[in-house]
C-alpha cells in the first residue's frame, strides 16, 4: 500500500500540524517546502539567501527554484513508497510540474486533502503563532499577502484535483485530534 498525498490549506489552517500527524499515522515522510526553505535559510547557503528574499515578504519563491528542489527531494529513496507534500503545489505551474515529476518516477498522486477555515479565524491564529514562534515571515503584511496568494493561486488548484476525483475537503476548525481524525477518515475514503 502506498500513500502519495498532497495536503493543502491556507496559513493558519493547521496544515503543517495535520501533515505531520497524518505522516506518523501512515508511516510516510512529509515533504514541506516551507521547512526545506527554512533549512536552507538556516544554513545560509545560496538557495537559502534567495528564498529569504521572497519568504520574508510573504511572496512565493520562483517556480524554477521550488520545482527543482521538489524534484530532487522526490527522487530520494525514503519517499519512494509514499509521502505527504505540505505546501506544494501552490500554483498551476507547480501542479503541472508535480504531475511531470511523478510521471517521470512512474507514479502519481493518490489523493489531495484540503483543509478549510474562515479568513478571520486564520488571521487570529496566525497572529497568535507570530507571538509564540517569532517566525521572521510572520509580519502582518506577509501574513495578509500569503492569504491573498493562497486565495488567488492555490485554492483554485482544488478544481483540477476535484475533477480528477482526488480531492477531499476537511473542516480545519476544531481540536487538533478531532481534525486529525477527520483527515484520516477522509484519506481512507479517497484512496484508489
Ligand atoms: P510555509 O511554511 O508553507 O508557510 O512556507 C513558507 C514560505 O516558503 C512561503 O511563504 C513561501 O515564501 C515559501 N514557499 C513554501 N512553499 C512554496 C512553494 N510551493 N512555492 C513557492 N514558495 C514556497
Amino acid at each position: 500500500m502506498s500513500y502519495r498525498l498532497v495536503i493543502m490549506g491556507p496559513q493558519g489552517s493547521g496544515k503543517g500540524t495535520q501533515a505531520a500527524l497524518l505522516a506518523d499515522r501512515l508511516g510516510v515522510p512529509t515533504i514541506s517546502t516551507g521547512d526545506l526553505f527554512r533549512a536552507h535559510m538556516a544554513a545560509q547557503d545560496d538557495l537559502g539567501e534567495l528564498a529569504r528574499s521572497y519568504t520574508s515578504r510573504g511572496e512565493l519563491v520562483p517556480d524554477e527554484v521550488t520545482n527543482a528542489m521538489v524534484r530532487r527531494r522526490l527522487a530520494e529513496p525514503d519517499v519512494a513508497d509514499g509521502f505527504i507534500l505540505d505546501g506544494y503545489p501552490r500554483n498551476c505551474f507547480q501542479l503541472d510540474e508535480l504531475d511531470d515529476i511523478l510521471a517521470d518516477l512512474g507514479t502519481r498522486l493518490d489523493g489531495v486533502v484540503e483543509l478549510t477555515a474562515e479568513r478571520d479565524e486564520l488571521m487570529a491564529r496566525m497572529k497568535h503563532r507570530a507571538e509564540i514562534e517569532h517566525r521572521e515571515d510572520d509580519t502582518d503584511e506577509a501574513i495578509a499577502r500569503r492569504l491573498d496568494i493562497y486565495d488567488e493561486q492555490t485554492a483554485p488548484l482544488t478544481a483540477s484535483y476535484g475533477a480528477r476525483g482526488l480531492l477531499v475537503t476537511v473542516d480545519g476548525i476544531g481540536e487538533i485530534d478531532e481534525v486529525a481524525e477527520r483527515v484520516a477518515r477522509a484519506v481512507t475514503g479517497v484512496r484508489n
